[in-house]
């Protein structure tokens, strides 16, 4: 994971109406290469759905909507980005109703350019250091993919969308042949390397934004594809044993293979006729068994 810190190519959405208020605090952060200022809330919504926006600095005078309406809105949508508010004064009462509204802190007018400058620099330290906190909550430490934690989350978000809109949910359970014995013969660290090894592998094999891969512990691991059909699924799977094949790597004690092999299984099903998560879950776990039981190397499917 990435570590180092460039605030000055953080994206900063500046929304005033003023064009002399944004060229100001444009020029007072001409250190900041991604500033985006926009004149009204309509527009910086959209902007908000097209970027990840870091830092918004928000006009409290705004036209067709007050600025700590403007600022509760999106508050409540984008809880992660933090707002400083842009106001004429500094009134105990505009103070208050920016806090109340979401806003996390303020800059009054005439603006101090060293003071304006700090804050947004402290505030996008604060929002780079939470975002990788919510990096690392996600993140396998060993293999640097998704971790169980979030195969939860996103199973149960993937289910929930598949469910209201009637479309496929595929579920790959995935599972080294023989690992014990690979750790046994070849010592613990080689086999941390391979698992790290097995799981770019699969990771390349993923291409879509609604692919996920994941490693759900030991030498387990999962994919979750949203809306695929059949046909993708079983090539997928083909592709998966054969990268795992190229990768080459010595396993005197699997079987009769000589090498490294995965056992897959596979559940599929539309969502929202009666097949609950736990019943995907477990038809994939039963489709792996299978391909254990009936001599490893190979995929079952199940469509439910
Ligand atoms: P099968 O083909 O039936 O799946 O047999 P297996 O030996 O792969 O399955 P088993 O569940 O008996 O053993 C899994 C082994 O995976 C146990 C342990 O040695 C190894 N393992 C689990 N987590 C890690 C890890 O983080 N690092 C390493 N190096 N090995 C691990
Ligand atoms: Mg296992
Ligand atoms: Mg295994």
């Amino acid at each position: 994971m990435k570590n180092t810190i460039n605030l000055y190519s953080m994206n900063i959405l500046i929304i005033d109406d003023s064009a002399n208020s944004s060229i100001l605090l444009k020029a007072i952060l001409k250190k900041f290469k991604n500033i985006f200022p926009i004149a009204c809330y309509n527009s910086a919504q959209a902007l908000l759905k097209k970027e990840d926006i870091d830092l918004i600095l928000l006009s409290y005078v705004l036209p067709n909507i007050s600025g700590t309406e403007a600022c509760r809105r999106i508050a409540e949508r984008y809880e992660d980005i933090p707002i400083i508010m842009v106001t004429a004064n500094a009134g105990i009462e505009t103070l208050q109703s920016s806090f109340e509204n979401g806003a996390i802190d303020y800059i009054a007018k005439p603006f101090k350019g060293p003071e304006l400058i700090a804050r947004v620099q402290a505030h996008l330290i604060r929002k780079h250091i939470s975002d990788e906190r919510k990096k690392i909550a996600i993140t396998d430490s060993l293999t640097q993919i998704y971790n169980r934690r979030h195969f939860d989350t996103i199973f149960e978000h993937f289910y929930a969308r598949a469910s209201s809109e009637s479309k496929r949910l595929s579920f790959f359970m995935i599972d080294i042949d023989n690992f014990k014995k690979y750790n046994d013969n070849y010592g613990h660290q080689k086999g941390d390397d391979t698992l790290q090894q097995v799981a770019s592998a699969l990771d390349v094999q993923l291409h879509r934004t609604d692919d996920y891969l994941f490693r759900l512990g030991g030498e387990e691991f999962a994919i979750l594809l949203y809306d695929t059909p059949d046909a993708f699924l079983h090539n997928l799977s083909k592709n998966i044993h054969q990268a795992i094949e190229s990768l080459n790597i010595e396993h005197k004690f699997n079987e009769d293979f000589g090498q490294l092999s995965i056992s897959l299984g596979v559940a599929s099903t539309i969502c929202g006729q009666g097949v609950s998560k736990f019943m995907i879950y477990n038809a994939a776990d039963e489709q792996l068994y299978k391909s254990k039981e009936r001599g490893r190397r190979q995929t079952h499917f199940i469509d439910l």
